[in-house]
Order: structure tokens, then sequence, then C-alpha cells
């Protein structure tokens, strides 16, 4: 059984990035910048954008970071973004999601200029991934697919199962998966809460992955003898930490599988990096 180390790939994938950043400063390149913002206190979220700030830093991005209070207008909100998507230094803008209750996430997500909206959660570049063109892809299901990149698990021509249809991860990833390519060109299932006989089909799975939110949730039943399973969930329980899959169950009969912590989670972030210096190397044209 590979276990797959997230951990690790996310250092290399980052470190990847600080040389190509250093290399470009070297040569007089401005560094890549990216802003964040955070309305609000929500402490899972100002975690969030401190290791954001921390990773940039490490890489050589430059991050700009706008910590507004609660009580900001939407009015305030969309001027922010407007002044953000106008500024040459920035590559690439952030909004810390969920925004405090009163202001509306959907209409700051399509105010952030699609050039710059490395999260890739605004419609045109959710377009540009559905229609195979060049593009910002979500960070979490790019994540997804450069573990099984870096691992050497092609999906090409094998039946890939998403549990979890939502707009950042389940539906991304099932784009991604049937994308022409090695790590692409899967037959792909998605299952949601209305799916009946779960099990059955998580079954028929080579590649599994579980974006459900449920903990423990894909029990060693549903699992196909030798699939390779990513675990995307995150749940906090009484005794820490763990994803949606059964890993101590289910580790024991797969051929690859991520744990959780360590396994997608910190693709999450390298991913980011990487899409913010996609940006920037349009950007300068390198
Ligand atoms: P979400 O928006 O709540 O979506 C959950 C999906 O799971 C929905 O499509 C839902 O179906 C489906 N589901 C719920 N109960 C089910 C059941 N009993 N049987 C089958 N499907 C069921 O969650 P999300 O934002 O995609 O996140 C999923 C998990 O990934 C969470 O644990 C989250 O913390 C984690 N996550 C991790 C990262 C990372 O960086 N690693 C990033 C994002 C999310 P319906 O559509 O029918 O309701």
């Amino acid at each position: 059984m590979l276990l797959i180390d997230g951990k690790k790939i996310a250092q290399d994938v980052r470190e990847e990035i600080r040389i190509e950043v250093e290399e470009a400063g070297a040569r007089g390149l401005r560094a890549p910048g990216l802003a964040v913002i955070l309305v609000g206190e929500d402490p899972a979220s100002q975690v969030y954008v401190r290791n954001k700030e921390r990773a940039c830093q490490q890489a050589g991005i430059i991050s700009f970071a706008h910590r507004l209070s609660a009580g900001t207008s939407q009015a305030e909100l969309m001027d922010l973004i407007a002044a953000l998507n106008a500024d040459d230094r920035v590559d690439g803008i952030l909004l810390q999601l969920p925004l405090p209750k009163g202001l509306d996430s959907d209409r700051c997500l399509l105010a952030i200029d699609p050039a710059k909206d490395v999260d890739g959660f605004h419609p045109e570049n959710v377009g540009r991934l559905s229609t195979g063109l060049p593009g910002f892809v979500s960070c979490t299901p790019a994540g997804c697919i450069e573990l099984l990149r870096r691992c050497n698990l092609p999906t090409r021509g094998r039946r890939a199962v998403v549990v979890g249809r939502s707009n950042i991860v389940g539906k991304p990833l099932a784009s991604l998966l049937m994308r022409p390519g090695e790590y692409g060109d899967a037959t792909v299932t998605v299952c949601h809460s209305r799916t009946q006989d779960l099990a059955a089909v998580c079954r028929e799975a080579d590649f599994l992955f579980a974006a459900i939110g449920r903990p423990r949730f894909i029990t060693a039943d549903m699992v196909k003898e030798d699939a390779v399973v990513i675990d995307v969930g995150i749940n906090r329980t009484d005794e820490g930490l763990c994803g949606d899959v059964d890993f101590a169950a289910v580790s024991s009969k797969v051929r690859a599988i991520t744990p959780v912590p360590g396994g997608v989670g910190p693709m999450t972030i390298a991913m980011l990096l990487k899409n913010t210096l996609q940006s920037w190397k349009g950007r300068v044209g390198c």
C-alpha cells in the first residue's frame, strides 16, 4: 500500500515555486503578489489566512493582507476588489469565505477579475475548465490531481467515483478527471446525498474521491480491492482531525491512499501559490 505523502509533495511544489521566483528576481523581475481579503473574526478563517501568508512569504510571493471588520459594507468590499483588480503588483486575489452575514459572496466573487481569480471560483474560470480552455482551477481538486501525477497513478481509461458535488471540490474534480490526458480521461461518476446504493457505486471505483464532510463515512465494504483512495474530507472530532474515509479499515485493502491530516490538505495552499505563479508569469511575460 502506498501512503500518499501530501505534506512532502506540497513542500516539493512550494520549493519549486520558491526557486522559480528567486531566479526571476535575480533576472530583475518583480515578485509575484497575492492579495488576501479577510472580513470579520472567524477563527478558522484567521488561521487559514495566516497559513497562506506564511506560505507566500516562504515562496517569495508578496502577500497583501486586507483584514476588514465584520461591519464592512458590501460597497466597501466591492471598492477594495476593484482597487485590487487595477493594482499591477497584485497577480492573485483571494477572498476568504465564508463572509459575515449580510455580505453577498457571489457578488464579490463575480467582481474579481477572472485573470486574478487564483481560487478558480469565478464562473468564467469554471466555464474554462469545463470547456477545456486554459484558466485557473480550484486549488483543492487541482491538488488531488497533482498528488496522482507525482505518485505516478494515471487515471486514463479507469473508473473514477467522486462522492460530493460541491462547486469548490466535487464538480471541478469531476471536470478535471474528464479532461483528456494521462491524469484525466477517466470514466467519471459523481455521487451525492440522493445517490441510491452509494456503496455499490463506490465499489466500482478504481479511483475513489471522498469530498463529503462526514467523518469516516467511506467504510472498507465500499471500497474495491486495490483502489486508489483520495480523501478530501477534513472533520474535527473529539479525537482530533479525521477524513471522510475510515482510514484504519480501508488502508489495508487499497493500492494507495491519502492520510488526514497530511494528504490533500497541504496541497490546497501549494496549488494556490502555483496559480499565483501562473498568473504572475502571464503578467510579467515569462
Ligand atoms: P459540501 O459543500 O458540504 O458538499 C458535500 C457533498 O457531500 C454534497 O454534494 C453532499 O450531497 C454530499 N453528501 C453529504 N452527505 C452525503 C451522503 N450521506 N451520501 C452521499 N453524499 C453526501 O462540502 P465541500 O465543501 O465539498 O467539502 C467536503 C469535505 O472536504 C469537507 O470535509 C471539507 O472540510 C473538505 N475540504 C477540504 C479541503 C482541503 O483543503 N483539503 C478543501 C475544501 C473542502 P448534496 O449535494 O446532495 O447535499
